[in-house]
């Protein structure tokens, strides 16, 4: 996979580690939640949308706590490993526009 464009810089608000340490401990007390172990269940990857056991399904935030997410339901989905990491700290937002850009490029070489 190629270098995705950023369409974002990260603010201080959302880095602040203080914050970032609130919300990953309330991330941890998700996972234990019987929400949570309703998710993982399931079995099913949010992204991919594949089968999974239980145990290889990751939290994730759909927006990074970097990015100003919290650790609460809606915010939070099972995540395969693969998709989590290729997710990294883009927000559903960005990945649009990742998108956008590739169709945009592609129809700028059409007309060269
Ligand atoms: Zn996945």
């Amino acid at each position: 996979m190629t270098k995705k464009e950023s369409f974002y810089v990260l603010n201080e608000f959302d880095i602040d580690p203080q914050r970032l340490k609130r919300e990953r401990d309330r991330a941890r007390k998700l996972k234990k939640s019987q929400w949570w172990l309703d998710q993982v269940n399931r079995g099913v990857c949010y992204y991919c949308e594949k089968k999974f056991a239980p145990g290889q399904l990751t939290l994730d935030h759909v927006v990074p706590l970097a990015r100003g997410g919290k650790s609460q339901p809606g915010n939070v989905v099972p995540a395969c490993k693969a998709c989590n990491r290729e997710k990294s700290l883009d927000t559903p937002v960005d990945r649009v526009l990742a998108i956008m850009a590739e169709i945009k490029k592609a129809g700028s070489s059409e007309n060269e």
